[in-house]
């Protein structure tokens, strides 16, 4: 009997060390090296205690029971990293590594040691029964110790594989299911075995593990646990720059990746299963149902626009949830940015350039038709404006166009529109605003260019500007806003052939 119950060891062993090799095979795979070491840790184990059994005199079987413990001790801490790897999609840290190996390395050194002060057995004998051998092992203190530590670990790694399997979806949920499962049977027996249920004293632990080799073959082979699909999650979710967040159909967080982490602090495994709305733009995010969408994120002093795009997971019809994929834009939103502002303004006064100036007087005039509305123009142009350049030279020329378009500006609203329309003329479009209105308001421009002091380089230049006025009245008026500015230059002619600095309204 014992000798079939040795052989059914050596399958369960063996089939470890299939899947220790077989894992090799799939380097790229998130899980796999996490899951390889772990299999050679059991296979070790269930080998050495296979052997154990065959054991036919006291050195054999303490050698055995030395090379066991090259597993045994490793196993449980092994199957702990490999669920935290699963569980947080991240290797544990060195630190934390080095933390957990201390007590299975100082257990192997004591097994091997164990002759010397019978920590870990503090007694080891054979047992001759009618027609087998067995070895009766007394424990020490240390193995009760090392004991309540594997449990300990075994723990927190089963309620890891418990938060996998309950927060997974598909076959991520029955991969962690399997894995959750397989385990448990292993720790049963094992309790069984520590009240000394087990029949001769055998440890039937590895028996359990044959339900663990059952489970892993249909995770490895079934579900392809190691697989391409593994695979390419484990690189699109972790590795691509776009954030990822997933969420189910009543928007609860399914998932996320590392990317996503960085942007949202709240992102984090313990909020698996939360409402995305409890979190800081949660909200937002699953308010919008149009894709892409942008978002403005983070303080007011340093924001970054993000942009989502949605895309629904759908099976048969169903919704299961929605994968928001994010990237920052902000660079490219400021690139965007500086560039319409080439595009617009002029650089020389920061108003519109006559392309936006033309663009922006359209908008106003459908908008001021359509609503019945007036609006005027007023074309300013400088008076006598190459004498300034003749005599202080094109910079101070510059600075002087820059002062008139500043005191243009600062006679308008907001809602007004001014643009550079030539060298040295300027375009207002003052909204809803009749001849009158904006007769008072070229009169203010003109005043104020007038009193101005304009210094460069210790002179002081003074100039005037001239003004046409003309004014498009929605309901009966020219809907052509090009004409009312022609309209507005014909009458600013009119000011300079009637001796300049002045207004004059279109005929
Ligand atoms: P008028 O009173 O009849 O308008 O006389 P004017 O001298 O202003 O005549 P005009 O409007 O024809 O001349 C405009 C001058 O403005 C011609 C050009 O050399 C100068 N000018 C155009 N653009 C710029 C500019 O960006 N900087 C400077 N410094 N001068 C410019
Ligand atoms: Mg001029
Ligand atoms: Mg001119």
């Amino acid at each position: 009997m014992i000798f079939l119950l040795s052989n059914i060891l050596f399958g369960i062993g063996f089939s470890f060390v299939a899947f220790f090799i077989f894992s090799l095979t799939k380097p790229r795979n998130r899980n796999a090296a996490q899951f390889s070491i772990m299999c050679l840790s059991l296979a070790i184990f269930v080998l050495g205690y296979a052997l154990e059994l065959r054991a036919q005199d006291l050195e054999q079987f303490k050698f055995c029971l030395k090379l066991e413990y090259f597993g045994a001790p490793f196993m449980t801490v092994f199957w702990f990293l490999f669920a935290y790897k699963y569980y947080y999609n991240k290797s544990a840290s060195y630190r934390l590594i080095l933390l957990i190996m201390i007590i299975p390395i100082t257990t192997l050194f004591l097994s091997v040691t164990n002759d010397y002060h019978h920590l870990l057995y503090a007694n080891i004998a054979l047992v001759q029964y009618d027609d087998f051998i067995l070895g009766n092992i007394t424990k020490g203190p240390w193995y009760y110790f090392y004991s309540l530590y594997s449990y300990i670990i075994l723990a927190i790694g089963i309620v890891l594989f418990y938060k996998i399997w309950r927060r997974s979806m598909k076959k991520m949920k029955l991969q962690a299911f399997l894995m959750f499962f397989g385990t448990i049977w292993p720790i049963v027996i094992n309790i069984f075995y520590l009240f000394g249920f087990s029949p001769y004293g055998l440890d039937l632990t590895p028996f359990g593990l044959f339900i663990l080799v059952i489970c892993y073959a249909i995770a490895l082979f079934k579900l392809g646990f190691l697989e391409l699909q593994e695979i390419v999650k484990g690189i699109t979710f972790s590795e691509i720059s776009d954030g990822i967040i997933v969420v189910d159909h009543k928007n609860r967080l399914l998932d996320f990746n590392t990317a996503g982490q960085k942007v949202f602090g709240w992102l984090c495994v313990h909020h698996i299963g939360e409402q995305l709305s409890e979190f800081e733009w949660g909200e937002e995010i699953i308010g919008h149902t149009e894709s892409p969408f942008v978002i403005e994120i983070g303080k007011k002093d340093c924001r970054n626009t993000y942009e989502f795009r949605i895309t629904p997971l759908k099976e048969k019809g169903h919704t299961l949830g929605i994968v928001y994929f994010f990237q920052d834009i902000s660079e490219q939103q400021a690139i965007i940015e500086k560039l319409n502002h080439l595009a617009s303004y002029d650089s020389l006064t920061q108003v519109y350039n006559r392309r936006k100036l033309m663009e922006e007087a359209e908008k106003e005039s459908v908008r001021a038709v359509r609503y019945y509305d007036c609006i005027s123009v007023l074309m300013i142009d400088i008076d006598f404006f190459k004498r300034v350049n003749d005599q202080y030279g094109h910079l101070a020329g510059d600075e002087v166009i820059r002062h008139v378009a500043d005191a243009c500006k600062s006679r308008i609203r907001n809602i007004d529109i001014i643009g550079r329309y030539g060298g040295e003329e300027f375009v207002v479009i003052l909204a809803n605003a009749d001849q009158h209105n904006a007769l008072k308001v070229a009169e203010s421009i003109r005043v104020t260019i007038e009193t101005l002091k304009i210094i460069y380089e210790h002179h002081l230049i003074n100039v005037t500007v001239s003004i046409g006025v003309s004014t498009l009245v929605g309901i009966k008026g020219d809907i052509d806003i090009v004409k009312v500015i022609d309209r507005a230059d014909s009458a600013m002619y009119r000011s300079k052939e009637t001796g300049r600095n002045r207004i004059c309204v279109e005929l």
